[in-house]
């Protein structure tokens, strides 16, 4: 089966070919990073208003990169949340208009479940991975969610904890930010810790008992009270005429001598400590065949090299285009949401609160 797959979520506007949920024939992405860079974050109004005028040209593009047309198209796929609400009805309704006008069927997918079924795509020219074996544990790691799951089997999510607060990615973000390192934070964070030196600061690690949930907020205050001693002195700036208030990405000023990288480096690692540490316990005391990692996060190397050292199980994680948002992950999911008689009619809406909710079982194969 190939499914054509739509992501308008958040700021990527992505379409994608897929062949039965693990082959992926094209990956079309339009990032808006350019966008919002100024205002050190996504802003919904022009993430909502990008994806309409260049939908339709990602669509066209997957299809003639994956070297198919519509004919050759068994179902449409899309993103239906969670997500900005905006952003979302952009997608759901192309995916609408394209079910009908073609005549195919419609499968909704969860955004989340997409970023857990990147696990199962090989890209173009690649050799296809096994799929993962169950039951797993997947740490799903991304811009606004951080949710440790078991699985048995396809469809079948059994939530172990949470956030109570920040998202990792978020954490990522906000850290960056405060750093002056620019959005998206993840990856600057991670390239200012490679020339970092571990061990100056000391950042706390929430351990939330034995409990599988997260929070980062504390952390984040802990690396902003940290900078703050390297804050300039002197009174701040006057705004001038003609400044945008709005525009808040613009780092305060710090004195030449902050040691970004080494603040970076602890920082980090204080992030990717509690995630690998409770992702490990989680593993053993679930008695998981795999781990999986998913979400924008995943694409993170340390995290990486901490998980797979510590476990004997495979550790498995997407290549980083397919961490981060994009269609080919809700193209591959839908094949299994379809699987088990999942379907969407003509009056699917967006829905930006959507949790990763426990579907039936299917039977792996
Ligand atoms: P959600 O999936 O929860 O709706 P999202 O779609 O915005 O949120 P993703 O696209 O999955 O999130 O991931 C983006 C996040 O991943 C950002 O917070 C970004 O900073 C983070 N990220 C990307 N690369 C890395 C990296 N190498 N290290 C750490 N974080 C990273
Ligand atoms: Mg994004
Ligand atoms: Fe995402």
């Amino acid at each position: 089966r190939i499914i054509l797959g739509i992501e308008t979520s958040c700021d990527e506007t992505s379409a994608a070919v897929v062949r039965d949920g693990r082959e992926v024939l094209s990956n079309v992405i339009h990032s808006q990073i350019d966008l919002h860079q100024r205002y050190g974050g996504v802003v919904p109004e022009l993430a909502s208003r990008r994806h309409i005028t260049t939908i339709i040209p990602a669509i066209d593009l997957a299809l003639e990169q994956a070297g198919v047309t519509r004919d050759d198209i068994d179902a449409i796929a899309v993103t239906e949340g969670p997500g900005l609400a905006g952003s979302l009805l952009v997608g759901v309704n192309v995916a609408k208009t394209l079910a009908l006008t073609w005549g195919l069927p419609l499968v909704p997918v969860n955004h989340l479940e997409g970023h857990i079924y990147a696990n199962w795509l090989s890209l173009p020219g690649e050799e296809p991975v096994p799929p993962p074996e169950f039951p797993l544990v997947c740490l799903v790691v991304s811009g606004g969610h951080t949710e440790l799951v078991f699985m048995r089997g396809h469809g079948e999510y059994e939530l172990l904890g949470r956030t109570i607060d920040d998202a990792a990615g978020e954490a990522f973000d906000k850290g960056a930010r405060i750093l002056g390192l620019g959005y998206p934070g993840g990856p600057a964070i991670q390239r200012a810790a490679e020339k970092g030196r571990l061990g100056r600061f000391t950042f706390p690690r929430a351990w939330l008992g034995d409990s599988y949930d997260f929070s980062f907020s504390g952390l984040k205050t802990a690396l902003l009270r940290e900078v703050e001693k390297y804050r300039r002195p002197g009174p701040r700036k006057r705004r001038q005429k003609g400044d945008q208030p709005f525009l808040t990405h613009e780092p305060p000023e710090y004195a030449p001598n902050m040691p970004v990288n080494d603040l970076a480096a602890d920082y980090q690692d204080a992030i990717v400590d509690v995630l690998a540490e409770k992702t490990i316990r989680a593993a053993r005391e679930t008695g998981a065949a795999t781990v999986l990692l998913a979400g924008g996060v995943a694409a993170n190397t340390l995290l990486r090299r901490r998980l797979t050292g510590a476990l004997d199980i495979p550790v498995r994680y997407p290549p980083p285009i397919l961490c981060t948002d994009n269609a080919a992950m809700i193209a591959g999911a839908a094949y299994y949401v379809q699987r088990r008689g999942v379907k969407a009619g003509l009056d699917l809406d967006a829905h930006p609160q959507l949790p990763l909710v426990t579907a039936t079982a299917f039977p792996d194969d």
